[in-house]
């Protein structure tokens, strides 16, 4: 039984609220598309069009939060889909194949058209083209070239970036029978960068000793620049929670009540387990960073007096500073090593938590060298755990305590 509690963002709350209304609003949204959390502005631009778009990755996410992705999974490998593959899309195709109609809040309808870019993992393009063939609808692909430094955008990369953009734009315009203008453009270009600057504002405002947020906080209003892009209701959300959170470091409010360690943690969390965090918190254990949170979506400040260079330059930029790498294994290795020793000073992190996760390869990859890096160069304890992001099924609670237990003792917390 936990007796020590994150103190829970009344914005958070907000947001649960305008979750549900945006499940219960998709059922009478059409054009809807499918499409995923990436820095996509397929999403951006599609929603000027007028057409809606739902999330199979977020909705994997709430089936996880209601302890049903395992039983998506088990169906979806009923139907002969591998258990090495994330178990996300297993859970959509679960989904799909459902027999029974009873799903988390409602379930998502069937979208009209598919997006997706080649930003992210290979699964977004293998994923979606699957979703095409099993419904029979149009998949607008966004491709871009991957990166593996960080040097500039090289020109050629963002023509061709911008000339992809016009081929998906066409096919978005003659799907939602819109016209797409330059103000709705501007305008969206404007949200897009308006709530990376309200994103970089809260993971500054944790900088603060104590950290006026914990990480099941953060997971959570990731959702808004992730899957409410380009919104002026998103970036009002972004702002009602930065004001809190503000307000919290005002009066030295901090998220948990006792706060001894600040820890970093690597991998997406266990969706299932969000209130992990809470055992840590009974140790003095908060959590203000984690790479899920800004290494791996575009967050940084993109110039939108150009929206179409805007757009561009965001799908080729998936990472914090410039863009450093196109996907989040090159961002991992290229440049975690000098990002990771101005995060750990900046946010003053004494140890660090990573996830080996079996469904996302990507974001796994390196996390064991990662494990050494922060043992060997920052001298900080380092826990290493196996959790997948919303497979229930491979979670042993008694595992995870004794490793839990092993770090607490690790840290003087036993
Ligand atoms: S493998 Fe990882 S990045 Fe790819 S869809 Fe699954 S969770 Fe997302």
């Amino acid at each position: 039984m936990l007796t020590v509690k994150t103190k829970r963002l009344e914005s958070a709350r907000t947001l649960s609220a305008a979750i549900r209304k945006i499940y219960q609003e998709v059922w009478t949204s059409r054009p809807l598309a499918w499409s995923v959390n990436s820095s996509n502005p397929l999403n951006d631009i599609s929603r000027i069009l007028g057409i809606h778009v739902a999330y199979p990755e977020n909705y994997a996410c709430v089936c996880t939060a209601q302890h049903l992705s395992g039983k998506y999974c088990t169906i979806a490998e009923a139907h002969n889909y591998k258990p090495e593959l994330c178990s996300y899309i297993r859970n959509n195709f679960g989904y799909l194949l459902a027999k029974d109609g009873n799903h988390p809040m409602g379930g998502i309808p069937e979208p009209d058209v598919l997006l997706s870019v080649s930003n992210g993992c290979l699964n977004f393009i293998k994923w979606f083209d699957a979703l095409r063939l099993y419904f029979d609808k149009p998949l607008v692909l966004l491709n871009t070239p991957h990166r593996l430094f960080e040097y500039d955008v090289p020109g050629y990369y963002l023509e061709y970036v911008i000339k992809e953009l016009e081929i998906c734009i066409d096919k978005l315009e003659k799907i939602s029978g819109n016209k797409l203008t330059g103000r709705k453009m501007r305008e969206a270009a404007y949200y897009s960068r308006e709530q990376g600057k309200y994103w970089r504002k809260l993971l500054e405002l944790n900088k603060t000793v104590p950290a006026p947020m914990n990480l099941s906080d953060l997971a959570n209003l990731i959702f808004i620049p992730t899957s409410l892009s380009g919104t002026a209701f998103g970036l009002d959300l972004l702002k009602e929670a930065a004001a809190e959170v503000q307000q919290r470091v005002r009066n030295k409010v901090g998220a948990i009540p006792e706060e001894r360690h600040r820890l970093v943690m690597f991998n997406i969390p266990p969706w299932y387990r969000l209130d992990f965090v809470n055992r840590f918190a009974e140790r003095g254990c908060v959590f203000p960073f984690g790479d899920y949170l800004r290494y791996v979506w575009c967050t940084q400040d993109i110039d939108d007096s150009d929206p179409m260079e805007h757009f561009a330059r965001k799908a080729l930029s998936f990472g914090h500073n410039g863009g450093y790498g196109a996907t989040i294994a090159e961002t991992l290795y290229s440049c975690m090593g000098d990002r990771l020793a101005k995060d750990i000073k900046d946010f003053k992190i004494d140890g660090a938590v990573i996830a080996i996760n079996k469904s996302c390869k990507i974001m796994s990859t390196g996390g064991l060298d990662i494990a050494r890096l922060i043992r060997e160069k920052f001298r900080l304890p380092v826990l290493v755990i196996d959790v997948d992001q919303a497979d229930e099924r491979t979670y042993s609670d008694a595992e995870i305590k004794q490793r839990y237990d092993a770090f607490f003792e690790t840290i003087g917390e036993a």
